[in-house]
This record gives structure tokens, C-alpha cells and sequence, in this order.
């Protein structure tokens, strides 16, 4: 059975609460030869089973996945993947051909902390961010199989952030080039070179949002990937659109993507987005910032936080007057509100009157667990700028 991880007395009202992180300092006594990407029992001082999970040495100590402490891992994970797959066809995302790029596990927002599985037309790419979740690949493509039939590829992409998982692996199939949609739109999507799971599926419905601004407009996208908000401003009817990106292979993706869909030259140009801004012309109306996790820990917050504030201070120095920012943050370490201060920092030091016009989050295959706030990971504030 299990090793058991015993909470301190009065540390057991983060459980209560159901938030699925047990940190260190809760922690009383764990069993000996607990091992590192173990599944535990978590109990009290009177041994009551309380909750299973992942064991880690580090800051966050287990990760929960059930509160009913005599489930098996095995058994959790098959109720939450086939939980997760109902939801996802409750949201008409399974066999949809007009969207076949979602997300199936969301990690806590899913209850299943430390995995992520998007799901590209017929192949599954899963990225475990524990070893404990590593080290249950096997029943997770079993669950798989089970919900998408034998002929379904699985792509392994755990070992960028385990040191523990095998190079990058295909654990059923090959890569299969295939017609790929999001709105109808075309992507052409590479898991094995391409940044995270291949694609940013989470900017999804802010995409879409985008199109409202775009008409006869002229739109710089900046942090741009594989061009997913250039894309949906050309269809829109925008009357130019550049991409800017730092990864030379993102923007070779990127025009690709054009040509998927319009048959069409792009430019997407390779530099840093600061640097970039620092010296570009103004003739720009709609201004997209997306960019990477500017914060991946807490102690990155406060340097974060600077960055933000630099580029968004840039953009709106940049923008023509009546102009629209798109703006985001995907640090889950930097919460909505200290996000929109930092926006509202910069907007003091623009010296522009700026409205904020929408608010926007992500999708409803990224669902955010209730007892757990930092799942609430994307965060945008559409700009009305003066
Ligand atoms: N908006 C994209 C996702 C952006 S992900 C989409 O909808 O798909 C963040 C992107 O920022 C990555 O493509 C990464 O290559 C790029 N990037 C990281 N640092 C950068 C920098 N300093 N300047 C420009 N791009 C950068």
C-alpha cells in the first residue's frame, strides 16, 4: 500500500478547503523510504486517511489527487480522465471538425495536479510536470485507449521538465500531419520542435474576441508563436498584419500558417519584442501582447512584474490614438489584480487615457478548480487607448 505522509495538527484546513498543494511546513512526519514521485496517503496525528497524492521533496510537498484517502492512483485517474473527456464533450470540443485543438487535462483544474494533456486531432500530447504523474504513464494510455479507441498516437513530452522522463517519445504511433483546426482556422502544429504541447489552445476564445477590432485596421502581433492572433486579424479583414517573435523557427511556423490559409506571404520578423518596440513606428491600431511566463516562481514575481510594466508601457506609447491593446499575462504567480496594476502603472506613466473594454480569461477547456486560485493562470485586459 501507499507510504503515509502525516499532516500536523491544525495544518488540515487547506484540505478542508480542498486546495490540492500541501506545503512543506504542514508536514509532521513522512514514512521512511518515502521516495521521491511517490503515491502517499495523507493522514493526521489520529491516522485518518484524508486525501491521496504525489510525494515531492521541495516547497510544495504533495500534490493532491483524491480527498477520499483509500482511492488507488490507477482509479483516480481513470474517473478523471473519463470525467474530463465528458466535459470536454459536453463543450462540443470531441469530434468537432471546425475545432480539433483542445485541452483534455487541465492539472488541478482537472484534479489531477501535475498533468497536462492536449489533444491534437488523433494524437494526444501529455506533458507530466511531476514524477509522481511521470511515473503513471502507462495507466494514463491505457485510460486513453480506452476513451479515443487504439488508433489514437500518444507523444511524451514529460522530459523538458523532468529530468527523470525519457527523451521526448512516442508512446503509441508516429507524428501524423493532419488537417488541424481552430475556428475553422488551419495550424500547422509541431509538438516535437515546437514550444509547450505545440500550440497556445488557451488563447483560443481571445482570438476569436480579437476579430471585433480588426477590420480595415492595421495589427502588430508581438510574441506571436506560431501566429494564432495574426491569423484570425487577416481573416478578419485586417488591412495589415506583422507578427514579431524572438524564435526564428516560431516565425517559420507562422508563415506557414499563412500560407495554409490565405495562400499568402506574411511577415513575421525575428527579434525582441521590447527591443522592437523601442523603435516601432506608430501607424499601428491594434497591438497584441502575449507573452511567455514572465514569472515561472515566486521569487521572479517582483522582475516580473518590471518587465510587464516595460512592455506594456512601450506598446502604449506606440499605438495610434483610438488604439486597441490586446494585453496578457500567463504567470500563475501574478495574480488578476496585481496584473492590472502593473497595466495601470504603465498606463500612468503613458500619459494616455486608457479604458479598459473587456476582460478576458481562458477557455472552458482550462477550466480554474474553485479551491484553487493560481489555476486562474491567463489573464488579459482589452485596452481602448487615447
Ligand atoms: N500568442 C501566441 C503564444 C505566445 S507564447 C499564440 O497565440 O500562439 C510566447 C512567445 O513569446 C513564444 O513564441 C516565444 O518564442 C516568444 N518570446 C519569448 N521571449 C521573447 C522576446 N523577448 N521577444 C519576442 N518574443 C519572445
Amino acid at each position: 500500500m501507499y507510504k503515509k505522509v502525516t499532516i500536523k495538527p491544525q495544518r488540515e484546513a487547506s484540505l478542508q478547503r480542498f486546495h490540492p498543494w500541501i506545503f512543506s511546513g504542514s508536514i509532521h512526519s513522512v514514512e521512511k523510504g518515502t521516495k521521491n514521485g511517490d503515491a502517499v496517503i495523507l493522514i493526521n496525528v489520529k491516522g485518518e486517511k484524508l486525501a491521496v497524492g504525489h510525494y515531492f521533496e521541495g516547497s510544495i510537498a504533495v500534490r493532491v489527487l483524491s480527498f477520499d484517502g483509500d482511492q488507488s492512483i490507477e482509479g483516480i485517474l481513470k474517473d478523471k480522465l473519463e470525467k474530463a473527456y465528458s466535459y470536454r464533450q459536453q463543450l462540443g470540443l470531441v469530434d468537432n471538425t471546425n475545432t480539433n485543438l483542445y485541452r483534455l487535462i487541465h492539472a488541478e483544474g482537472d484534479g489531477l495536479p501535475g498533468l497536462i494533456i492536449d489533444i491534437y486531432g488523433h494524437t494526444a500530447v501529455i506533458q507530466c510536470h511531476t514524477l509522481g504523474m511521470y511515473q503513471h504513464l502507462s495507466s494514463i494510455e491505457e485510460v486513453l485507449v480506452g476513451l479515443y479507441g487504439s488508433g489514437i498516437h500518444i507523444f511524451d513530452k514529460s522530459s523538458d521538465l523532468i529530468s527523470e522522463a525519457k527523451e521526448k517519445n512516442y508512446i503509441r504511433g508516429s507524428y501524423q500531419r493532419e488537417n488541424w483546426v481552430e475556428n475553422g482556422y488551419q495550424f500547422d502544429i509541431d509538438w516535437e520542435k515546437g514550444q509547450k504541447t505545440g500550440f497556445f489552445i488557451d488563447q483560443r476564445n481571445n482570438r476569436k474576441a480579437l476579430q471585433a477590432y480588426c477590420r480595415g485596421k492595421k495589427v502588430m502581433n508581438l510574441f506571436s508563436y506560431s501566429g494564432g492572433f495574426s491569423i484570425y486579424a487577416q481573416a478578419a479583414g485586417a488591412a495589415k498584419v506583422v507578427s514579431v517573435d524572438a524564435s526564428a523557427n516560431a516565425n517559420e511556423i507562422c508563415k506557414r500558417n499563412f500560407q495554409l490559409n490565405f495562400n499568402a506571404e506574411h511577415e513575421a520578423i525575428t527579434a525582441d519584442a521590447l527591443d522592437y518596440m523601442k523603435d516601432m513606428s506608430q501607424e499601428f491600431d491594434v497591438i497584441i501582447l502575449d507573452p511567455p511566463a514572465f514569472a515561472k516562481h515566486l521569487s521572479a514575481k517582483h522582475k516580473a512584474i518590471q518587465a510587464y510594466k516595460r512592455i506594456n508601457l512601450q506598446a502604449m506609447r506606440h499605438i495610434q490614438k483610438g488604439g486597441i491593446l490586446f494585453t496578457f499575462s500567463c504567470s500563475q504567480v501574478i495574480d488578476a489584480l496585481t496584473f492590472r496594476d502593473t497595466v495601470v502603472a504603465a498606463g500612468i506613466e503613458s500619459g494616455r487615457t486608457i479604458r479598459i473594454v473587456q476582460q478576458l480569461s481562458q477557455p472552458e477547456d482550462h477550466p480554474i478548480n474553485l479551491f484553487h486560485p493560481e489555476s486562474n493562470y491567463l489573464k488579459g485586459l482589452v485596452l481602448h487607448v487615447e
